[in-house]
Parts: C-alpha cells; sequence; structure tokens
C-alpha cells in the first residue's frame, strides 16, 4: 500500500534527499534531549560540574537552533512536492477528461467524475501531505528510540517495548470506526449537497409549483441525519486521541514502576531512571503519530486507486495514426447499414442507410426517441457504428482526423450552452485565432449584432451562469454565430428552435434560411411546416429510417409522414402567434367524433379557445377534475403517471397531438400529469361549453352519448 503511494514521488526523488537528511538529523535531535538528561543528572547536577552542565545546555542550545532551520527548510520542500504532485494529478485528470468521448459520458454520472475529482485527489492530498510529519518522523523517531532504550538497559526495554503496542489498542479500536464515521457523513454531505444544488438549479419550477416547503422539509430530515453523522465522526475521533492518550499515560507509569524499582535498588543509575522516562514519551507518542496516520493513508490509497480507475478510461474514439486530414466537403455524407446502440441493451439504430448530397437541405423527423439525435451524434463521430459505417465522401469517419470533420461542421443544439464569459468570447470559442472582424460579422449573419451593440458592455457583456443574462432565443442566435463563425460547410441543427416561443421561433427559421444557401443543411425537427421545401426528408420510427423523399413524395406514399403532417396540418397558428384553429377534418379523427357529420365539426371547431403555456408548468395534474380537452397546437409536452411507488413518462406529444379528451364527457379525475417542456401554444374545449353545444346539436349529443356509455363499460 505504501509502496503504491510511493511511486508519485519518483520523479521527484533527488529532492527527496535532502527532506530524507533533514529528518534524519531532527531524529538524532529528538533523542537528544532524553539522553541529555542522563548527563544532566549523572554528570552534571549530582558532580557540581558546572563546566559539564554549560557543555551540555551549550550543545542543546545550538542544535535547537540549526534543527529549527532544518525542518522549515525541510517542510516548505516538502510541501511543495506534495502540492506538485497534486497539481500534476488534477491537471492530468481534467485533460484525460476532455479526451475520453461521448460514451464515457453516457454511462457516467456528473456527481462520481466530481466526486473523484475533489473527494479523492483531497484523500491523496491529505495523506501525502502529512506523510513526513506523521509518518517518515515520527518512524525514524521510533527507530532510534527503541536502540537507545536497549542500549540503555535492555531488560527494561523488553518490559516496555512489549507494552508499547497497549497504547495503540484504543486507537486502533476507534480508527476502524472513525473511517466508518467519515465515510458515512461524506455520503450525508453529498445528499445534502445535492439537494441544495437541485434547488439552485431550477429556482423557477420551486416557485411555480410552491414546492419550497416541501423541499425544506426534506432538507430539515438530510440535515438531521448529517447531524447525527457528524456528532458521532466528532466523538469517536475524540475518542481515538483519547485512548491514545490514556494508553500512552499508562505505558509511562508501568515504566516508571519498573525503572524507579529497578533505580531503588540501585541497578541502575538516576540519570538512567529520568532518560528512560523522556525516552518512553518519545517513544509512545511516535506510536501514537503512526496510528493516527494509519487511516490517512487507508484512504490516500483509496483516494489513489478510484483516480486510477477514471485515468484508465480509454476513448473510444481516436484518431488512428494513419488519419487523414480533411479539408474540403465534394460529394456526400452517408450512413451504411448502421447499427448502433448506447448500451448494448436495447438497439437505438437499426439498418439505418441515408446519404446527404452536397449542397442540399436535409430534415431528419420522427417522434421523440426515434433516432433523430442519434444520427447527428454518429455523423459527428461522437460515437462508432456497432456495425455499417459512416463515411465522409465515400472514406469512413474512422480514417479521418476528428477536429478536421468537426471543423467543417457547425452545430446548433436545442439548448444552447455559454459558458459564463463575455459574448465575444462565447462565439469566438468555435475559431482560435478569430479577429473581431470575424466575430462581428458572424453575429450580424446570426442577426444578434444589433442587439449585441445595443448593450452597455456590448461584445464584453457577460454571458451568466449557463448564459442566464439572455432569454433562449438571445442564446440561440450566439449559438448560431459560435457556428458560423467556422464558416461551415455543414450546418446541423438540433432542434434548434424547439425551445422557443413561436415568434422568436419564426424569425430564428428565417434567419436560418438566409444563412443555408451554399451550405449543406441538416436539421432535426418535430415541425414539418419548416421543412416542407427541403430536398428530402428521412421519416424515423423507432430506430429505423421508415421513409425518405420530398414533401410531395412523402404525402404521396401516405404513409407515417402523410399521418404526422394531416395532423400538424390540420392545426394552424396565425403569424403572431396569439390565435390558433383548428379543421373540421382532424377533428373528425378523433375517436370521439369519428363519424359525426363535417358541418358540425365545423361548428364544435369554433368554440375552441387560445391559450398559451410557459415551459415547465403544469397543464394537468393527475387527480385534479378534468374540465377541458386540449389540442397542443405548439410544443412539447410530457405526459407522466403516478402510481404508489413510482411515476414513469407515459409519452412525450408534439405539435398536432392531443389529451384530456375524457374530459368532454365528464369531470372524472385527470388520469395523467401533462408538464410542457418547451413553451406551447394550445387550443382548448371547455366541457361546459361543449355540453352547451350539445343542447343545440340534439344528432352529437346522442351521439357522444353513446360513446361514453361505450368507454365507461369499457
Ligand atoms: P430523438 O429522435 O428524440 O432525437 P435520440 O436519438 O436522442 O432520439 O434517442 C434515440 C434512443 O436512444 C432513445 O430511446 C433514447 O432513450 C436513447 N438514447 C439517447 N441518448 C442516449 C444515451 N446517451 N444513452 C443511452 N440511451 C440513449
Ligand atoms: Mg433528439
Amino acid at each position: 500500500m505504501l509502496f503504491a503511494l510511493l511511486q508519485y514521488f519518483r520523479p521527484w526523488r533527488l529532492r527527496l534527499i535532502p527532506i530524507v537528511l533533514a529528518s534524519l538529523l531532527e531524529m538524532f535531535f529528538n533523542a537528544q534531549i532524553p539522553l541529555s538528561v542522563k548527563f544532566m543528572i549523572d554528570r552534571a547536577l549530582l558532580n557540581h560540574n558546572q563546566h559539564m552542565m554549560f557543555l551540555i545546555l551549550g550543545a542543546l542550545a545550538t542544535s535547537t537552533v540549526i534543527v529549527s532551520v532544518t525542518s522549515m527548510a525541510r517542510d516548505y520542500l516538502y510541501a511543495k512536492i506534495v502540492a506538485q504532485i497534486i497539481a500534476g494529478l488534477r491537471l492530468r485528470t481534467f485533460e484525460h477528461l476532455q479526451r475520453l468521448s461521448m460514451d464515457f459520458y453516457a454511462r457516467t454520472e456528473t456527481g462520481d467524475v466530481m466526486s473523484r475529482f475533489s473527494n479523492d485527489l483531497g484523500a491523496l492530498e491529505n495523506g501525502l501531505a502529512a506523510g513526513v510529519a506523521w509518518g517518515l518522523q515520527p518512524f525514524l523517531d521510533l527507530l532510534l528510540s527503541v536502540i537507545l532504550v536497549f542500549t540503555l538497559e535492555w531488560r527494561l526495554a523488553l518490559i516496555g517495548v512489549l507494552l508499547c503496542p497497549l497504547c495503540i489498542l484504543g486507537p486502533g479500536f476507534f480508527s476502524k470506526r472513525a473511517t466508518a464515521a467519515s465515510v458515512a457523513k461524506q455520503e450525508q454531505e453529498s445528499g445534502a449537497l445535492t439537494a441544495l444544488q437541485e434547488s439552485l438549479m431550477a429556482p423557477s419550477v420551486v416557485r411555480a409549483f410552491s414546492l419550497q416547503d416541501t423541499l425544506i422539509g426534506r432538507f430539515r430530515n438530510r440535515n438531521s441525519m448529517l447531524f447525527g453523522a457528524s456528532l458521532r465522526l466528532g466523538f469517536i475521533t475524540a475518542m481515538v486521541e483519547r485512548s491514545a492518550s490514556l494508553g500512552t499515560l499508562f505505558l509511562q507509569v508501568v515504566v516508571m514502576a519498573i525503572s524507579g524499582w529497578l533505580a531503588f535498588r540501585g541497578t541502575i543509575s538516576i540519570g538512567t531512571f529520568a532518560s528512560f522516562q523522556a525516552l518512553f514519551v518519545s517513544l509512545s507518542y511516535a506510536f501514537m503519530y503512526l496510528a493516527q496516520y494509519a487511516p490517512n493513508l487507508v484512504s490516500a490509497r483509496g483516494g489513489a486507486i478510484r483516480l486510477e480507475e477514471l485515468l484508465a478510461e480509454q476513448p473510444d474514439i481516436t484518431d488512428v495514426p494513419s488519419a487523414a486530414e480533411l479539408t474540403t466537403f465534394r460529394d456526400a455524407i452517408e450512413l451504411r447499414e448502421v447499427h448502433f446502440s448506447y448500451t448494448g441493451e436495447r438497439t437505438n439504430l437499426e439498418d439505418v442507410t441515408l446519404r446527404i448530397p452536397r449542397g442540399s437541405s436535409v430534415a431528419m423527423v420522427g417522434s421523440s426517441g426515434s433516432g433523430k439525435s442519434t444520427v447527428l451524434n454518429l455523423l459527428l463521430r461522437f460515437y462508432n457504428p456497432d456495425r455499417g459505417g459512416a463515411f465522409f465522401d465515400g472514406n469512413d469517419l474512422r480514417s479521418i482526423r476528428m477536429h478536421s470533420l468537426h471543423a467543417l461542421c457547425g452545430v446548433v443544439f436545442q439548448e444552447s450552452f455559454l459558458f459564463n464569459t463575455t459574448i465575444r468570447e462565447n462565439i469566438a470559442l468555435a475559431k482560435s485565432g478569430a479577429t473581431d472582424a470575424e466575430i462581428i460579422q458572424a453575429a450580424k449573419s446570426a442577426e444578434i449584432h444589433e442587439f449585441i451593440t445595443s448593450l452597455p458592455a456590448g461584445y464584453d457583456s457577460l454571458a451568466g451562469e449557463r448564459g442566464r443574462n439572455f432569454s433562449g432565443g438571445q442564446r440561440q442566435r450566439i449559438a448560431i454565430a459560435r457556428a458560423l463563425l467556422r464558416n461551415p460547410s455543414i450546418l446541423l441543427l438540433d432542434e434548434a428552435t424547439s425551445a422557443l416561443d413561436p415568434s422568436t421561433e419564426q424569425a430564428i427559421n428565417a434567419t436560418l434560411n438566409r444563412i443555408a444557401p451554399g451550405r449543406t443543411m441538416i436539421s432535426v425537427t418535430h415541425r414539418l411546416r419548416s421543412v416542407v421545401h427541403v430536398d428530402c426528408i428521412f421519416v424515423f420510427h423507432q430506430g429505423r429510417l421508415a421513409e425518405q423523399g420530398c414533401h410531395a413524395e412523402l404525402l404521396h406514399l401516405n404513409g407515417l409522414y402523410a399521418k404526422m403532417w394531416r395532423k400538424q396540418a390540420g392545426v394552424q397558428l396565425n403569424d403572431d402567434a396569439d390565435r390558433a384553429t383548428v379543421d373540421a377534418a382532424w377533428l373528425n379523427e378523433l375517436p370521439l367524433m369519428r363519424g359525426v357529420r363535417l358541418d358540425t365539426l365545423e361548428q364544435v371547431a369554433r368554440w375552441f379557445g387560445t391559450e398559451q403555456f410557459n415551459e415547465h408548468i403544469e397543464i394537468v395534474r393527475q387527480g385534479d377534475p378534468g374540465d377541458r380537452f386540449f389540442i397542443l397546437v405548439r410544443g412539447k409536452v410530457e405526459v407522466s403517471r403516478t402510481t404508489d411507488d413510482a411515476t414513469e413518462i407515459v409519452a412525450i406529444l408534439h405539435d398536432g397531438d392531443y389529451f384530456g379528451e375524457m374530459a368532454l364527457l365528464s369531470n372524472q379525475p385527470r388520469n395523467a400529469t401533462v408538464r410542457t417542456l418547451t413553451p406551447c401554444v394550445c387550443l382548448t374545449l371547455p366541457r361546459d361549453l361543449f355540453n352547451r353545444l350539445l343542447a343545440t346539436e340534439p344528432e352529437l349529443r346522442d351521439y357522444i352519448r353513446k360513446v361514453a356509455t361505450e368507454r365507461g363499460a369499457a
């Protein structure tokens, strides 16, 4: 164990020499005091030899000065080595994390990495830092004291040394428990930190749902558990020290009794008696230090093991030595017969073959989880396909330098991350050595330049943590500017506008259409209206490429896409995004109204009202009485159902989907909770309005009654 830790000192071994020398010097000095007691008593005091007394005191004073200086120098040198070891390891770990590929991040929890980076590195640092003062020095002192007591009087020494382990019985007993208690406390601490972190991450959710009291209640529990753990650790740690000093005291009493008896009988001199006491005190202290240092070493070793584990992670995705540099995009990007799974458990892409010619504009559509983002991940080589391959101008991506591939691509995700620095730097990140002129040009193309210059600090304005100083739309525009800075041949947009409200979305889509010419555009979207003009639409369904073709071809095919299209085309939003409408034909597809006459449905359509919702809002809560029916015109919501033991997400709904239809029949409680994931626009029809409508339309009323009884019976 010690050996494994010593390897960290290997690069510094030459600088350890003065440290060891200084410790040896201190060892002799530490032994000198108890020995001087003997000479003081036997030679100077009992003989009244003044000359001898000054000689001894002079020698002691001189060595005190020397050893103070050398040991301080030693402490400095050693602290420097440890700080260098830890800084080096910290840097190496961080660098390593940047080189690991996405699959590592997909299967690893952030908290785990964080704790290795902070707690484990800290444990190692603590263990190493105390190494000389608590390890090496007591060890040397112990060694010399043992030799000295044996040369002074071996029989007494034997008894004393045999009794010595008694002093560490107590500390040994308690320190095991102390280690366990400190682990327990760390767990409680990290639990409390997680709770704090969660409450800091989403202050708006906390307030919108009035979760304050719930959170405080939960935190109170956590805090009282942390209190218990702290108390236990504090007491046990005190016991470690208490039992060690009691053991030492016991040893001293025993040694004093025996050596006193020997001195009384004249077997040993009075000076020997006195220096024995002093030697045993330092001997048992050395023992105690070592005993208390041992647990530090154990946790340092534990920390080192966990760090080494992290450092041993190999990136899946690396450049092979023969990898070629890409400079231009000439022909096409392709996936050929790609099979892929993130975890190996479930296939996430199955036999996908697609071709994106240079200069074309394509879209990936399909329900949530159908594999659209996964396709982008493979095109960017964040992952390697399990079977089949991804090709760039006919070359397998595995034979291409990754950074040269990424240099040709600009990517904008749904949520754009801004670093907490200036806008200028946030944009400039994409290209090292970008000039101000280039940055401004990119911002102009992304149509955010005017806004930036209107800020007091202009391009030097700070983004704030996670970019919170800016609205979602502004963040997306900054992200687009960042992507454009590289003047990318290929622009990949993964739901780049879906988290935005409809009018911002329209504006950004217009911007994107302006920057598209001359580039290859690959966009993932749920909004079919925004892709009717593209050259090719790829329709994904459960990890398979179900259909492909242009809008007209896919409508003609009358398959999945056509169905999605009808669903979305039947509901419309006006240009100001404040009024939505639904077609009678769309209503006709509802199971509840299938077979109802179209002119009646046109009546029904007119009774719908438009409602807008912000993101992260509960539109419908499970268990509440249902009072209206919803059609989701724009946006994305999550439907979840809570049973006794778990909450399960049952669906993600998009433009053109509907929910809450049972509320039109009766006010039975809602059977699920619906939460907005993005800003949403809904069409709603309250039941009382619907009932008034039924009163005037006897035919519809009879029909609905029939459906209601059928459903009630089912
Ligand atoms: P979408 O079409 O909504 O973009 P994705 O391509 O993101 O869908 O996801 C496809 C499937 O892969 C989903 O079932 C999703 O749960 C799964 N998946 C996505 N990312 C990961 C990941 N990092 N680890 C494991 N499974 C993932
Ligand atoms: Mg996605």
